[in-house]
């Protein structure tokens, strides 16, 4: 069985321009299906705005979702109502984006640490014990020197490290990681991303890593899950998909990489053209047919493609399969 079973998710927000106009939807999430198995780990990438963030809140049932299925671990969590959603709260945690803004100005780091142990009842010399451990383990030593500090006193790195320890300190089952090194200097992203790693297979975390670069992804992902104003456009093993993309919209996001050969580095590199979409006024048929090199025109504006598998495991929805 697998950890958590996402079916046909959809997070769709009610909007509103004025008393006589009609209810219409921006349609964040529509219509997303993947699984994880313990430990496993996938990668949501996509542009600003294309509903990887609000993915991951749906799941962790911080944002309710409109329809489709959140299954964990054999039982259906999509709409139990908050008061019997303790034992998921307990099982589950998020490391956020902004660790400038994520921490409590107030408290120290200790007392950031303790808290979620507080809430889950556990003793006092336990919990200094745990937070001791926590410390040690993302590297924040010795942790003596850190127990006071305010997270002011703190770099962005020893602060995400914070933001990290916080999250796993209660050996949460399942874990969604909110592009958590996109705001952190460029030179310490692989480190925290190793650190992450580490942590994640040491306690058999099952993860949602999301962020807007495929590059980042690599230390982490098992799978990967492309979105694109909405929707999911492909899916399957992350090294299946790297080595080939399908969809023409994640074959962009590849070649709009880095060259890792020093001798290309000032190389100018196809991005792709254009800009996202509104999520409120969706393109017709494919989403993703105004920036599309390869629309099938009289096809593409027209009519929606379907999800198909086109390998094990490995999926895509374009009407070129
Ligand atoms: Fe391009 Fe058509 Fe495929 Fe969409 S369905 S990605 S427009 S070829």
């Amino acid at each position: 069985m697998p950890l958590l079973e996402v079916k046909d998710l959809r997070t769709w927000f009610p909007v509103k321009r004025g008393i006589f106009s009609p209810v219409r939807y921006v349609k964040a999430v529509d219509g997303v299906s993947f699984t994880l198995e313990k430990g496993e780990v996938l990668a949501v990438i996509g542009e600003s705005g294309s509903g990887k963030t609000t993915l991951g809140r749906t799941v962790l049932r911080l944002i309710e979702p409109t329809g489709g299925k959140i299954i964990f671990e054999g039982r259906d969590i999509t709409h139990v109502p908050e008061g019997m959603l303790r034992w998921y709260r307990f099982s589950t945690a998020m490391i956020f984006q902004d660790p400038f803004s994520s921490l409590n100005p107030y408290h120290t780091v200790q007392y950031i640490l303790e808290e979620p142990l507080i809430l889950r009842g556990v003793p006092p010399k336990e919990r200094y014990e745990q937070v001791v451990r926590a410390l040690e383990e993302v590297r924040l030593t010795p942790p003596d020197d850190f127990l006071k500090k305010y997270p002011h006193m703190l770099s962005g790195g020893q602060r995400q490290r914070v933001g990290i320890a916080r999250a796993l300190i209660t050996r949460p089952k399942f874990v969604v990681a909110d592009e958590p090194v996109s705001m952190l200097d460029v030179s310490i992203r692989a480190e925290i991303l190793s650190l992450m790693r580490s942590l994640q297979s040491k306690y058999g975390i099952t993860m949602i890593y999301i962020t807007h670069d495929i590059a980042t992804a690599k230390y982490l992902a098992d799978k990967i899950l492309v979105m694109y104003a909405g929707k999911m456009v492909e899916y399957g093993p992350f090294k299946d998909v790297i080595k080939e993309p399908l969809h023409p919209y994640t074959q962009a996001l590849i070649e709009a990489l880095p060259d890792p050969d020093p001798a290309n580095r000032f190389k100018i590199r196809k991005v792709p053209p254009g800009e996202p979409p509104s999520l409120i006024n969706p393109p017709s048929g494919c989403r993703f047919h105004p920036r599309c090199p390869y629309i099938i025109k009289g096809k593409c504006e027209k009519e929606e493609p379907k999800l198909v598998e086109i390998k094990p495991g490995h999926l895509v929805a374009c009407w070129l399969y």
